[in-house]
């Protein structure tokens, strides 16, 4: 398809969204009415991972079109230290605003505050004032009063959504949206996940620390629900406004939830239904289909790039030079193994670090206790057997690409970080990510 001459884009992002609670990725709740259909007229990227499980850091990747080592955005926070990415990267709304785009950004989160190093290039970049994060429906609010004012110049719109995002409460009616049947005690069974007590240190101050798993996947569910129900909101406005049939719509999740799979509550190592995300591209003229080949979040820039034909500026032959990301619509691309980093936090917890390397059949998971697994995703999508003592060769030969992948990366990168100010420490903490033993 030829590319687009100057349509608008909208980059959705969802905060903490596992593809597998979408209706459009074969979830038997309907939680996702609006991105269901917006995902039937879309390319629908079954398997998108992100490089790390954590907010900005794949938020930053996404943008830059590099990987966390390269950029050298390794956590939100470490042991009071902010992390700050290389300021030599040019982002996508540097791309858009120098070809003469309208830029805008629309944040519902703290992690991804002004100052985390996203804002560069955006005119606008709105974010929660008084609180740590705002819902759907404010964030949505502020996005299409902004779209009504945008005028006829193109626009780059970043909106993004925090509301999966533990703790997880929704509002009513979206709190009574879904209730436990034998149907999620069978889907949640077939994972293998523990359905009687869910340890949520986001949850640990507000209730108490053991709560109940199967309320709480209830209680995420619905705030999809309410998040997907503003989405739509937003999603009309741009109909309504006659601007869909030039409209370029990407939506990407920065990372999902454990939500007791593997025993994990949270997000941040690498477990499938941790980094791999929902990856929709609409487009006017693009023909809608499902694509399942493995792409990454570093392929959002390139790909974006591919469908809008922009003017080929300073900014954006910089972003092009550096990027480590595939246009995955154009005919040559081919899918390459992604390497997951755990969160730099997760050398502070009990937690060991990890490294993952996915291909499109295997999964290698190495630990920095030395332990590593082997799951073949043919045959085992859930990740449940580890088959590491039955294919010895291909442990070494993925090892060793991963070692490879990781060595190669940081070498292209460095990771620099201050000290957090306080405030930053108590608002990383109301949210759940913490400072000196998190
Ligand atoms: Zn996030």
């Amino acid at each position: 398809m030829p590319a687009l001459k100057r349509p608008n884009v909208v980059v959705i992002t969802l905060d903490t969204m596992r593809a597998d609670h979408m209706g459009c990725y074969g979830y038997f709740r309907k939680t996702s009415p609006n991105l269901d259909e917006l995902a039937a007229s879309s390319v629908l990227f079954e398997r998108c991972l992100v490089p790390m499980s954590t907010t900005l850091p794949s938020h930053t990747s996404m943008f830059t079109g590099v990987w966390p080592a390269e950029h050298g955005v390794l956590a939100n926070v470490k042991k009071q230290f902010i992390y700050e990415r290389d300021p030599s990267l040019v982002t996508l709304a540097e791309v858009f605003g120098a070809a003469g785009y309208r830029t805008a950004a629309f944040i519902s989160a703290f992690p991804l505050r002004a100052e985390a190093g996203l804002a560069t290039g955006f005119e606008i970049y709105n974010q929660p004032t008084r609180t740590k994060e705002r819902d759907a429906a404010r964030t949505t609010r502020q996005a299409t009063a902004w779209l009504k004012e945008v005028g006829q110049q193109p626009f780059f719109l970043w909106v993004h959504y925090f509301d999966p995002h533990g703790p997880y409460l929704p509002p009513s009616p979206y709190n009574e949206a879904f209730k436990t049947t034998d149907e999620l005690r069978q889907w949640l069974g077939d994972r293998a996940v523990a359905l009687t007590v869910f340890r949520s240190k986001v949850k640990r101050t507000e209730q108490g620390n053991k709560v109940n798993l199967l309320s709480s996947v209830n209680q995420y569910d619905g705030e999809i629900a309410f998040m997907d129900h503003h989405i739509g909101v937003l999603l009309d406005h741009l109909k309504e406004a006659n601007m869909w049939n030039r409209t370029v719509v990407a939506v990407m999740g920065d990372h999902g939830e454990g939500l007791n799979q593997h025993r994990e509550p949270g997000h941040g190592f690498s477990w499938d239904e941790q980094v791999r995300v929902p990856f929709l591209l609409r487009a006017p003229g693009l023909e809608p289909r499902k694509e399942s080949r493995l792409v990454s979040a570093t392929d959002l820039a390139p790909t974006l790039f591919g469908l809008v034909d922009l003017p080929a500026t300073a900014q954006k032959k910089a972003h092009e030079a550096r990027t480590r990301g595939f246009d995955v619509l154009h005919k040559t691309f081919k899918p390459r193994p992604l390497l997951v980093q755990s969160s730099a936090r997760a050398e502070m917890t009990e937690h060991r670090s990890e490294l993952a390397i996915t291909t499109d059949r295997w999964k290698f998971m190495h630990r920095s206790d030395g332990g590593s697994s082997l799951f073949d995703l043919d045959r085992d999508p859930f990740e449940l057997h580890d088959v590491a003592v039955l294919y010895p060769k291909k442990v070494l030969e993925l090892a060793a690409e991963a070692e490879r992948l990781l060595t190669e990366q940081a070498a292209r990168g460095q990771s620099s970080s201050r000290p957090a100010t306080e405030e930053e420490l108590d608002s990383l903490r109301a949210l759940g990510y913490g400072g000196d033993d998190d």
